[in-house]
């Protein structure tokens, strides 16, 4: 099993592109393998990557694939006291980044190698450690404690690319375009080593706008990866752009991921530009679970059906016989967390934290998290994504987050925390809206406005801050 059986026997078809930097896959195998000799050179065995938007961090992290160190992607946005954490949790023996790039603190300190795009020369004999051996250890964002590595094998990476190969009948003629972050599973793992194992070409953007993602289309890209919000902003643009609509409808593929996207989403973006958005679901311990299939109609409100060769179980939760906790199993799960217990239980299954029903075509709908999104109220249980999407049913609401706060009588009471679109409903209509479309026990007691909702760097909304006040 080789990981990039590109850098081994290239192709002079395109590989990466982002602005005015672009190499083929031999252009590409010829940096990677100077690179990864003087990334071996290090003895290191750990190699963080400076994870900037752009080629040279897609080119680092091949370069480490080919040395076969692990590498460790590195949030550039990160605070002192988070990057802290993370070179010290993962002892990277140096640092791979683009020339020039002002590195910060604490990875400032670490031997540098510059990815310089004309590197040459090695000619070593590449370095396959074999599919057990760690591709990654990447991050989470941490939004549910702190951020802890997760160690990815090179097999594991192989077989759930594969498996979505397989969902999205994606091959070496695909071109994917997305603007995602590039220190994360969903941009780095989906987005750069994706294409590149197919043999195919990313076309890596600033910012998923529709002009930008237009002209991509133009260019010749298939595919489009992005989270929710990025869609949500799009939608927003295409309504008055029909040229720019028609022009991405061209497109064979929109993906969306790492958060719940809307049915109203869905819906504009389906009218804009004639495609139906697949969602797929995943945790970076377990990389992607869950797909809804290219050669299949989705199913709006579902992260479709389990990958080929990935189990997926729900085990009750108490209160609702429909709702379940997500729990997988197969070849795309982690090895456990850097230096830390927990992960993998013993029979092989992992506990997502997901909360989830199956649809009656055998789709996966989503719920939410079970430490966040799980209301206890009134002896009921309570999904804050039902709440959430019967409020942006209601023409007055942009965004809305739901979640449950500490209350005397009923345990928890549900807040729903609103982003109005124009001038502000009145909270009564929001809350009779809800009893009318979901049961009354899930109507929201309170309804706060504000201008944004608080998101991190994938889109997702930071529940934990909003509930703080
Ligand atoms: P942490 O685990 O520390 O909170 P994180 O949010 O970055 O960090 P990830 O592994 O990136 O963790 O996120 C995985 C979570 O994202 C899943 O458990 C699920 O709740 C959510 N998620 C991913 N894809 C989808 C999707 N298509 N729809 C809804 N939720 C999704």
């Amino acid at each position: 099993m080789t990981l990039l059986p590109t850098l081994l026997d290239p192709s002079d078809r395109p590989a990466l592109r982002a602005g005015e930097d672009a190499l083929t896959h031999a252009e590409l195998a010829c940096v990677a393998d100077a690179l990864s000799e003087r990334i071996r050179a290090t003895g290191a065995k750990r190699i963080a990557v400076h994870a900037v938007p752009g080629i040279h961090t897609a080119v680092a992290v091949a370069s480490a694939v080919l040395a076969g160190v692990p590498a460790v992607p590195v949030n550039p946005r990160l605070g002192e006291r988070e990057l802290a954490h993370v070179l010290g949790d993962s002892g990277p023996g140096a640092v791979l980044a683009a020339p020039g790039a002002d590195l910060p603190g604490g990875l400032a300190d670490l031997p540098r190698i510059d990815v310089e795009l004309g590197s040459t020369g090695g000619g070593a004999p590449p370095r396959d450690p074999g599919p057990a051996a760690p591709a990654l250890v990447v991050y989470t964002s941490g939004t549910t404690g702190p951020p802890k590595g997760a160690v990815l094998s090179r097999g594991a990476v192989a077989a759930n690319l594969d498996a979505l190969a397989d969902a999205w009948s994606w091959t070496g003629d695909d071109v994917l375009v997305h603007a995602l972050p590039l220190f994360h599973v969903h941009g780095l793992v989906l987005g750069v080593l994706g294409p590149l194992r197919r043999g195919g070409a990313l076309h890596h953007l600033p910012a998923l706008d529709a002009a930008a993602l237009a002209a991509a289309v133009d260019d010749g890209a298939t595919m489009v990866f992005g989270v929710p919000t990025q869609y949500h902003r799009l939608a927003d643009q295409l309504g008055p752009d029909p040229d720019a609509a028609r022009r991405i409808g061209r497109a064979r593929l929109l993906v969306s991921g790492s958060a719940a996207l809307t049915a109203v989403d869905h819906a504009r973006l389906r009218a804009a530009t004639g495609l139906a958005v697949r969602e797929r679901y995943g945790l970076t311990e377990s990389l992607i679970l869950t797909a809804a299939r290219a050669d299949e109609e989705p199913e709006p409100g579902t992260v479709g059906r389990p990958l080929a060769g990935t189990e997926v179980r729900l085990d009750p939760v108490e209160g609702d016989p429909e709702l379940g906790t997500v729990h997988a199993r197969g070849p795309g799960l982690f090895d456990g967390y850097l230096g830390r217990d927990g992960g993998i239980g013993a029979d092989g299954w992992f506990a997502t934290g997901d909360i989830g029903r199956w649809t009656e075509s055998g789709a996966l709908a989503l719920v939410g998290r079970q430490a966040t999104d799980l209301i206890k109220s009134g002896g009921y249980k309570i999904g804050a994504g039902e709440i959430e999407n019967a409020l942006l049913e209601h023409a007055g609401v942009a965004e809305a987050a739901v979640f449950g706060v500490a209350d005397d009588d009923l345990g928890e009471r549900v807040v729903a925390v609103v982003v109005a679109a124009g001038p502000p409903p009145a909270e009564r209509e929001l809350i009779d809206h809800v009893a009318a479309q979901l049961a009354p026990h899930k109507r929201p007691r309170e309804v706060r406005f504000v201008d944004a909702l608080p998101r991190n760097d994938m889109g997702k909304v930071l529940k934990a801050r909003l509930r703080e006040g």
